[in-house]
């Protein structure tokens, strides 16, 4: 179809994306819009057989998909995306719907992904060549075949599109699989696709962990791209290893951000505030433990606490709102875990304590636990909600050495007036990704990955593109 003619497609009814063909099932299931604790629309859950079926057709696409030459997928790729931006409207609705985040939020995540597509599509494949008198070597990349992307729940879309624009750029056909609680996105932007990919080259199939483990020991799945929880991303890579796929685990964090004596006060705190707190502590990369100079401890503390009581929650629909809803009742439990445990031990709320207790829907009032000790739960472990730790400090190496002691290293952020400075602490810093006088912001330019726990490789950026290719070198000997 030509994209400039607006497609008509229905918001309110999803489908497994089965070899071009949507497909219903008898068990469903739904997710719950966090903002109201109303059930949602029905989703059907795959069966093992449509999964079968999904890769079979994964595999047959395969061989065409790969051959299609780069620049015909890339043009594919840029029309799906133009597709994608007619119906923006559409998703971010039923974003807000799904997983709570206010409006504005919503809308940034629908407007990545076209952002997403394009950047991946400006990219070329990597290639090197070699020459020497007695031969030429040509170090060449080809995709893997059917891939399985397993996403979490707190970027349900824009986590989808990370995996399924490198996936087809490289020749690879995809299989996605939703996270249960969030999967009304993922299936309708797949079923979008269906206008202009062939059948089986990206494909949807709903359901629960039972099929997310479905498809790590499938043997015609060649690579898992798995975003989800430390403890879950053990067992891809467990039942991974059988068939021997490649992984890329993308994992949770806890990460620090330390705040330099020469920063500007005013302006830093609130930033700081931002990277605890974007979409209300649910991500990855949200600033997990906040370590400011001893000489401004006080005082930046106060301008953190000032920002944060001014921070509203509630529903997507109120375009006031900065953060929404925990996104399901089993994360809200588990933050209300980190809350309990803080005023057990006595730990000084300095932001007032919310009370998480008698609040309607998954809400929380965002708060700041005071220096804790670092043997806390609140520093060791990742709430993945709105309550962040701040502890003062005094000598550099000891403070990047506190920053560092986790068995976790996906993020961090360093703030600082001397930038060459602030950088060099960067560098010390054990993450994948480290930001300097910004709180975490990933972006399709760059890999993305963690170390230690944190994950297993990464994707994104021209990097990335080799997490979904094999290497395969030409060696021509000359005669
Ligand atoms: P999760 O690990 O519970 O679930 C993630 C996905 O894995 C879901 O689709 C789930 O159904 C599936 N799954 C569950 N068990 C499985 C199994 N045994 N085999 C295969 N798949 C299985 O994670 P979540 O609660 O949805 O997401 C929150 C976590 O994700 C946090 O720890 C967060 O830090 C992390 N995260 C990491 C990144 C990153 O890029 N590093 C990004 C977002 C979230």
């Amino acid at each position: 179809m030509s994209p400039s003619k607006v497609s008509t497609l229905d918001f309110e009814t999803f489908y497994n994306v089965v070899d071009g063909k949507q497909r219903g099932s008898k068990e469903i299931h739904h997710g719950v819009n966090p903002a109201t604790g109303k059930e949602l629309w029905d989703v059907p859950i795959a069966s093992e057989k449509d999964l079968n079926d999904a890769v079979a057709a994964g595999k047959k696409a395969f061989p065409a998909w790969r051959d299609t030459p780069v620049q015909k997928r890339k043009e594919l790729l840029m029309k799906f995306a133009d597709l994608f931006t007619q119906h923006a409207d559409e998703f971010t609705n039923l974003l807000c719907h799904e997983s709570g985040k206010p409006k504005k939020f919503a809308a940034t995540e629908i407007g990545g992904v076209s952002g997403f597509i394009q950047y991946h599509c400006s990219l070329e494949i990597p290639e090197e060549k070699f020459e020497d008198d007695e031969k030429t070597v040509y170090t060449e990349y080809t995709p893997l075949g059917v891939c399985g992307g397993i996403i979490p729940w707190n970027f349900p879309l824009i986590l989808s599109v990370g995996k399924i624009a490198p996936a087809l750029l490289t020749g690879n056909t995809i299989v996605v699989k939703p996270s249960p609680f969030t999967p009304y996105t993922g299936l309708k932007l797949v079923e979008l696709a269906q206008e202009i990919f062939p059948p089986g080259v990206v494909q949807a199939v709903g359901g629960n962990n039972e099929l997310g483990a479905l498809l790590t020991t499938h043997p015609d799945i060649a690579k898992i791209s798995f975003t989800g929880s430390i403890a879950t991303g053990k067992k891809v890579m467990e039942a991974s290893a059988k068939t021997l796929k490649r992984v890329t685990l993308e994992l949770g964090g806890n990460d620090a951000s330390i705040i330099l004596p020469d920063v500007d006060i005013k302006k830093v705190a609130p930033e700081v505030v931002m990277g605890a707190f974007q979409n209300s502590g649910q991500v990855c990369v949200a600033t997990k433990r906040i370590y400011i100079h001893e000489s401004i401890y006080k005082e930046f503390l106060q301008e953190m606490v000032n920002f944060t009581k001014t921070i509203k929650v509630g529903s997507p629909e109120d375009g006031d709102n900065l953060l929404g809803p925990i996104q399901n009742s089993m994360q809200y439990e588990k933050v209300k875990g980190f809350f309990a445990d803080s005023k057990a031990k006595g730990y000084k709320f300095a932001a007032g304590e919310p009370d998480v207790s008698t609040s309607k829907g998954f809400f929380v009032q965002p708060t700041i636990i005071d220096n804790p000790p670092n043997d806390s739960r609140i520093i060791a472990e990742e709430p993945f909600g709105p309550i962040v730790p701040t502890q003062p400090w005094s000598d550099e190496e000891e403070v990047i050495a506190r920053a560092n002691n986790t068995n976790t290293g996906l993020g961090a952020c360093v703030w600082g007036k001397d930038v060459e400075h602030a950088s060099k602490i960067a560098r010390k810093l054990e993450a994948g990704s480290v930001f300097v006088n910004s709180w975490e912001k990933p972006t399709p330019q760059a890999i993305f990955g963690g170390h230690k726990e944190s994950g297993i490789g990464g994707e994104w950026g021209k990097t990335g593109l080799l997490a979904f290719m094999n290497a395969h070198v030409i060696h021509v000997y000359k005669s």
